[in-house]
């Protein structure tokens, strides 16, 4: 647990999301700002500051959140199609320092992405 950190924070307990998905590892919730209709963020339940940082160790963690990604996907119906993002470091975008997957879906994604 990071003190300062938001999804630790969620982990916990401390700040309230509605946990749509939750296994010993990680945990699956909305975005608070979505991007489409269906938005959800998976996270470790281990701090871990992005995937640049993700260890060998953590191999099988990281497989573990593409499957419940996959898993989450089927249970929010999501049969046409979805995108999993994973922003990573500054020029990836990434705003919360606690590695996350982004599930979107609902709608047409674009490519390039932005
Ligand atoms: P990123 O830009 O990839 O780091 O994404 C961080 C995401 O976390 C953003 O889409 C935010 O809207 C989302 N977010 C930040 N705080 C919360 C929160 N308390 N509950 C749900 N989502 C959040
Ligand atoms: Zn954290």
């Amino acid at each position: 647990m990071s003190a300062d950190c938001v999804f630790c924070k969620i982990v916990a307990g401390e700040i309230p999301a509605n946990r749509v998905f939750e296994d010993q590892l990680c945990i699956g919730f909305p975005d608070i700002n979505p991007q489409a209709p269906t938005h959800l963020i998976i996270i470790p339940k281990e701090h871990i500051v992005s995937q640049a940082r993700a260890l060998a160790e953590h191999k099988s963690l990281l497989g573990h959140l593409l499957a419940a990604a996959a898993d989450l996907a089927r249970l929010q119906k999501l049969d046409k199609g979805y995108r999993v993002v994973v922003n990573t470091g500054d020029d990836g975008g990434q705003t919360v320092h606690h590695l996350h997957l982004h599930l979107l879906g609902g709608r047409t994604m674009h490519w390039p992405p932005g």
